[in-house]
């Protein structure tokens, strides 16, 4: 469960850029995150994957009020509850596929084998498992995102971010894509996706609108 009340955030300047969003989020659900850009959409993201602390207000995710957390707690959490997915994909260049997922298990005591093992396992899933030894250079775009969404996978989370998964790609691999990520579902992962795709919230349980720092009722 997230659970957001009153939650600020202020960058240094200073401006405030979230005015106080209340939000919650239920285990199994997936939601579509929409806005204007400029409106507060990452930095709120950043927020709900514990990258960053609220400048006030109450923000507990897996459950856990991260006030009560000290940085080096908060990213354990964030290592064992949470996986990540950009735009940009953020893939190591010099390392395989197959690596690139594996290093997903870096911060958890599990064998280099076993990581292997399950990375493998992963990027079968997504299709990509006669793609293991293959570079970032030698995927396509398509390629390269189910990689990063193997990568937010492998281990296991209970909570899956994704912020413009489907931006820098074509319609056809933003489809397939978005299946990928609503395919989680099934297995009990909590997902928050951040879309200018009317296509990619709609396939969503809930839309939650942000605009100016706020969150608005869904337009009728
Ligand atoms: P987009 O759709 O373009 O990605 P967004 O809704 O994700 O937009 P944010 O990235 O959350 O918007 O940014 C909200 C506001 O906060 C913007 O005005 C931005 O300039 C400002 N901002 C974001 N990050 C920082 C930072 N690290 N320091 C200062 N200001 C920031
Ligand atoms: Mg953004």
């Amino acid at each position: 469960v997230i659970e957001l009340r009153d939650v600020r955030k202020t960058y240094p300047g200073p401006v405030e850029v979230l005015h106080g969003i209340d939000l919650t989020i239920e285990r199994d659900e997936q939601v579509a995150i929409l806005g204007p850009s400029g409106s507060g959409k990452s930095t709120l993201l950043n927020l709900i994957g514990i990258l960053d602390r609220p400048t006030s207000g109450t923000l507990v995710v897996n459950g856990q009020d991260t006030a009560a957390l000290t940085d080096r707690r908060l990213a354990g959490l964030r290592a064992a509850a949470i996986g990540f997915v950009f735009q940009q994909f953020f893939l190591l260049d010099y390392r395989t596929a197959l690596d690139n997922v594996a290093d997903g298990l870096l911060y958890t005591a599990t064998p280099l084998r076993e990581r292997r093992r399950r990375a493998a396992e992963v990027l079968d899933r997504v299709g990509l498992g006669d793609r293991l030894g293959h570079r970032p250079a030698q995927l396509s775009g398509g390629e390269r995102q189910r990689v990063a969404i193997a990568r937010a996978l492998v281990g296991r989370p209970a909570l899956v971010l994704a912020d413009e998964p489907t931006g820098a790609l074509d319609t056809a691999n933003g489809v397939a894509v978005l299946k990928l990520l609503s395919e989680l579902h099934d297995d009990g992962t909590t997902l928050i996706v951040i879309t200018h795709d009317p296509s990619v919230a709609a396939a969503m349980d809930r839309e939650v609108h942000i605009r100016d720092g706020r969150i608005h009722p869904e337009p009728t």
